[in-house]
């Protein structure tokens, strides 16, 4: 049977400029391109969940604007059932310039995300969020949750929840307050180890990859390994899983587009 996933997350639409570079306060920079994405942590991890075979719901709030379609459209593709309300806030963006040699400055207006309240959760196996919603949607998640409760705590802040898996890049690990469970700490190109109370259980390294884009890797990367051990793998093989789907993600440009298919993540364990 497919794991029964259900994310509680944001839903963003990433308004992306790539500029010559990067305007100084109280600076105009002109001659850009811009384009626009589906973004926001969960519904890019609800996307990888989908593509790597989970039967997945995302719970969460857009506004009732223009770029709420768009900002699900990536969802929608990816056949993830929504139960996402309509929030009066609007659709929470994320503005993103590039400059040209891939610099960034980013900014995030939750609107919607901020204002995701009160929810019940379909029938899960496990439960994912992230950080991008208010402490307390995270608390009733973990609250109403029946299954394994997974917690990519990104970006980073203490919360109070006791996620039965936690994973965390080395910037995030410091704002945990509890590191009893299962937590997996993401070391980008070096891979990653999954601690259980504190002590190494496993360890992995990605394959070799061209890795020309890390956008998604930490979200491809959290899908694949509570997938992998929501399907009965064990540690170390959910671990080498996950660290082969951040690898994939790492190779590739974008957010949503880069995420890898089971087919995909087998194919270059098997290669
Ligand atoms: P985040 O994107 O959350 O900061 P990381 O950069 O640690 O997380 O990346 C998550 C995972 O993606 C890593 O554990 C690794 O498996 C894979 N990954 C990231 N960057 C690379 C890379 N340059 N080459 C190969 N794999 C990578």
């Amino acid at each position: 049977m497919k794991p029964r996933i259900t994310v509680v997350g944001s839903i963003n639409l990433d308004l992306v400029v790539h500029a010559a570079r990067l305007p100084r306060p109280g600076e105009t920079v002109t001659g850009a391109t811009f384009a626009r994405y589906p973004g926001g942590k969960g519904a890019n991890q609800a996307v990888a969940c989908a593509r790597l075979g989970a039967d997945v719901t995302m719970v969460g709030a857009v506004g009732k604007d223009g770029f709420a379609g768009e900002a699900l459209a990536g969802l929608r593709e990816a056949g993830v059932t929504l139960d996402v309300r309509e929030s009066d806030e609007p659709t929470g963006v994320a503005t993103i310039v590039v400059g040209e040699k891939g610099e960034t400055v980013i900014v995030v207006a939750p609107g919607a995300n901020a204002d995701l309240a009160a929810f019940t959760l379909p029938a899960h196996d496990a439960v994912l969020c992230q950080l991008e919603i208010p402490d307390a949607s995270v608390e009733l998640a973990w609250e109403s949750c029946d299954g394994l409760f997974c917690l990519n705590a990104a970006p980073a802040r203490p919360v109070a929840v006791d996620p039965d898996l936690t994973v965390v890049n080395r910037f995030e690990l410091d704002a945990l307050t509890r590191r009893d469970g299962l937590v997996a700490l993401t070391l980008g190109a070096e891979g990653a180890v999954l601690l259980e109370d504190g002590e190494e259980v496993a360890r992995a390294a990605p394959p070799a990859v061209d890795a020309v884009d890390g956008t998604a890797a930490g979200d491809a990367f959290t899908a694949c390994l509570l997938v992998s051990l929501v399907e009965g793998r064990n540690p170390d093989e959910s671990l080498e899983r996950a660290c082969a789907a951040g690898a994939i993600a790492a190779s590739r440009r974008g957010a949503q587009p880069s995420l890898p298919t089971t087919a995909e993540v087998d194919a270059i364990l098997g290669a």
